[in-house]
């Protein structure tokens, strides 16, 4: 039976702009065919399983005709596959969406669209530009400027005048080397060269640059800056407005790319927290966790220790398929950290204890000096250490050393994930929350050179092992998120060891 072919538009970069029905089928895809100018953070957003085809090319390279696209897409759909096919920004915007729409049809291809957010509106808006004013724009249009020996002679400058006389707003796309003739030809038709006009290079993707200045002077603005494609170019009033709101050049980590080797499903909230201050962030999980089958029967124990998030869940979840809150009357809870803590209250249950310090030795000491001090239960302490096989040695032996019967149960175990090679020196930071992060990372990218990466470890033991595989190091404060998003911060702005390596 034939497959199917999802033409899903990828948005203009950020991998945030890519619909949420895009990114489930992209997890979903035996095939994924993707073009030049999808962001590389959908890309490795692309299941190890599928088959992963770039047909791009780069502006002056030889391009993937179009019949071999098609035949690649009915090659694949006639497999059965379920085939994503990629288009940056949205599929039907000069992406040649309808032609591929048309050969599908013709062979009875089965397909369905999902449209994107295009570079014209959503890559002005990340460069604060907002297309429509009522006071300043009352429409917007979205022309090609394509054709390499100049603008296509068809290109009406009488009517696009008129438009942008009547506040409107044109927006130029695939127009670098051409604009300086389509501004002549605006103001040959009669506009005003004072008129704002603003080029966008890169738009919602870390690199992103944006110049404001006027029609007159945008073909020369965008010779003295270099500007290269992909670009758009703006011209009506509302350009001016890119000068206040450009908001995603002042986010604190703009242009900002961080690379995060935690396993996938505790990424979330590091990542979340990187791309909220602007940072290009490529999920790269080089470790993940494995839940061992545990049965815990918790009357056996008073104090049950947790010293990560992954053990919370390793616990619970199937704790909580059959039985509820009632089992753990009478319980005290140990989080070594807050992201501990905020995963237990996820079960509600509030933590009786965490250290000053979040580490499994702080959390033995201090739980002997200061909580059993306090709170100690009648007679024997029976504590439950729950965690990762081949947990850090010392915890039980301090606390049985304090008096405790303790029981160390591995409720998790973490293995490498099989992670193809990455270009380790285009990233900014590599962010690192353990030592096997570390050693996933660096058994995906054996032979790399590691000297120019800069790793962000969550703490002492990561970075020496950060360290020792010849990365530069640098470890948070605290063995926290927060804490290693600081330490970025402090990195970037040259208060910290290390600099950004690209300073903008
Ligand atoms: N379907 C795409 C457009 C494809 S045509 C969309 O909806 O965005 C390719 C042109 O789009 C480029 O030459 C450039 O003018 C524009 N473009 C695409 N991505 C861009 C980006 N991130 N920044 C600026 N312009 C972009």
């Amino acid at each position: 039976m034939a497959g199917k072919v999802y033409l899903v538009g990828a948005g203009p970069g950020d991998e945030g702009l890519m619909t949420v029905k895009g990114a489930c089928l992209l997890q979903k895809a035996d095939a994924v065919v993707y073009d030049r100018l999808v962001g590389p953070g959908v890309i490795a957003q692309i299941p190890e399983a599928a088959e992963r085809i770039g047909v791009g090319k780069s502006p002056g390279e030889h391009s993937i005709p179009q019949e071999e696209i098609n035949g690649l897409l009915l090659e694949k759909a006639l497999a059965g596959k379920l085939v994503v096919r990629l288009k940056g920004g949205d599929p039907f915007l000069f992406g040649r969406g309808g032609e591929e729409l048309e050969f599908l049809e013709r062979n009875g291809i089965p397909f369905e669209v999902v449209p994107g957010v295009t570079s014209a509106i959503g890559g002005a808006a990340y460069a604060g530009i907002p297309v429509t004013h009522r006071e300043f724009s009352s429409s917007v249009h979205i022309i090609s400027g394509h054709g390499k020996g100049g603008p296509p002679a068809a290109m009406d400058y009488g009517a696009l005048a008129r438009l942008a006389n009547q506040n409107g707003t044109l927006v130029f796309v695939m127009s670098v080397g051409v604009i300086g003739r389509i501004a002549e030809g605006l103001m040959a038709a009669g506009m005003d060269g004072g008129t704002p006009a603003a080029a966008v290079e890169n738009a919602a993707t870390p690199l992103q640059r944006s110049f404001i200045c006027t029609l007159a002077d945008i073909a020369r603005v965008a010779e003295n800056n270099a500007i290269q494609p992909p670009a758009l170019f703006i011209i009506g009033a509302v350009c001016l407005l890119g000068r206040r709101f450009d908001w995603f050049g002042k986010l604190p980590l703009f242009g900002c790319r961080v690379l995060v080797t935690r396993p996938e499903r505790s990424a979330g909230s590091l990542c979340e927290r990187l791309r909220e201050l602007g940072a290009l962030v490529t999920p790269y999980p080089c470790i993940e966790i494995r839940a061992l089958p545990v049965d815990i029967d918790f009357d056996e124990y008073d104090l049950l220790i947790f010293t990560s998030a992954a053990g919370v869940n390793a616990v619970f979840e199937p704790f909580f398929r059959e039985r509820d809150l009632r089992r753990m009357t009478g319980k005290f809870f140990i989080a070594v950290g807050p992201r501990t803590r905020a995963e237990l209250l996820k079960y509600g249950i509030r933590a009786d204890f965490t250290p000053s310090v979040y580490n499994g030795e702080s959390l033995a000491k201090e739980l002997l000096t200061e909580f059993l001090n306090g709170g100690r239960p009648p007679g024997q302490i029976r504590a439950g250490l729950f965690r990762a096989r081949d947990g850090a040695a010392g915890i039980k032996e301090t606390l049985e050393r304090g008096g405790l019967s303790v029981r160390d149960i591995a409720v998790y175990e973490t293995a490498y994930v099989r992670q193809a090679a990455i270009g380790v020196n285009e990233f900014d930071f590599v962010t690192f929350t353990s030592a096997g992060c570390v050693a996933g990372f660096c058994r995906a990218n054996a032979g790399a050179e590691l000297s120019g990466v800069n790793a962000v470890c969550i703490g002492p033991g990561t970075a020496a092992a950060a360290e020792n595989a010849g990365m530069r190091a640098m470890t948070a404060d605290e063995a926290s998120i927060e804490s290693m998003i600081d330490r970025i911060l402090e990195a970037r702005n040259g208060t910290g060891a290390v600099q950004g390596k690209r300073d903008r």
